[in-house]
């Protein structure tokens, strides 16, 4: 499946999303380095993978738990990766995210948040999380709704196995990137206004936002987390 030639597209793809990302950040005055790039990497193969670690990536999003675990597991600590969770997570299968992946994306309720932390509290472990919220309040998807989120705040700031760091959205599909921008606005209002919520333990220092067709307007709105798959990794096959 995967070859030279995949290898050198998904090089030259990692430097070119990496360059986009530079040159969004130069022109809001963002420092480039407070962007981190997770590879997204559903549907991609184990030797893809290895293409991009080539490249230089290290963060990895995966969004389907049994996809994912493999994956991970053939690549050892030493390998120095840290995986992201970034799809929608049934509440028995929190257990297996636990611990195997650095940060889950995609914390979408307070059940959910509360079963994370039950079994973060288990594996002797604190759980980095992100607050998925869903920014343009459409019905078919998941995540905080914004009152709800500040709601949740300080119930999940006395769950302490978990680290909240900051929200993740996904805006309503638009074909145009520019569409999205009010959305990624209005999620880094959000999570300016929370840091002053008087909180002991939660951060909002992550703003996980911006895919394949508008990452670079993500940047420009305050993005520290970009989740890239098909401009690295070419489109999915279903
Ligand atoms: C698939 C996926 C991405 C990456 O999408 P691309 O358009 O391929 O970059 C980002 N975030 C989430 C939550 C995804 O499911």
């Amino acid at each position: 499946m995967t070859d030279a030639r995949d290898s050198d597209a998904i090089a030259h793809n990692v430097q070119s999303v990496l360059h986009s990302i530079r040159r969004a950040a130069d022109r809001v005055g963002r420092r480039s380095d407070t962007i981190r790039l997770i590879a997204v990497t559903k549907s991609v193969s184990v030797s893809g993978i290895r293409h991009a670690i080539a490249a230089g990536v290290r963060l990895f999003g995966e969004n389907r738990l049994q996809e994912a675990i493999p994956k991970i597991a053939s690549f050892g600590p030493e390998a120095g990766l840290s995986w992201h969770f970034i799809g929608r997570l049934q509440r028995r299968k929190v257990r297996s995210v636990v611990g195997a992946f650095a940060m889950i994306h995609s914390v979408d309720s307070l059940e959910l948040a509360a079963e994370v932390n039950r079994r973060a509290e288990e594996a002797g472990a604190c759980q980095e999380i992100l607050l998925e919220v869903n920014i343009g309040g459409e019905s078919s998807k998941a995540g905080f709704s914004l009152p709800a989120v500040v709601d949740a705040l300080p119930v999940l700031d006395s769950m302490s196995h978990l680290s909240v760091k900051g929200l993740m959205a996904v805006p309503p599909p638009t074909l145009e990137a520019e569409s999205a921008r009010p959305y990624f606005r209005r999620l880094s209002e959000l999570a300016r206004s929370l840091s002053h919520a008087n909180l002991r333990r939660i951060r909002m220092d992550e703003l996980s936002m911006g895919m394949s067709n508008d990452y670079e307007v993500a940047v420009e709105e305050g993005a520290t987390f970009v989740r890239v798959g098909s401009a690295i990794f070419g489109p999915r096959a279903l």
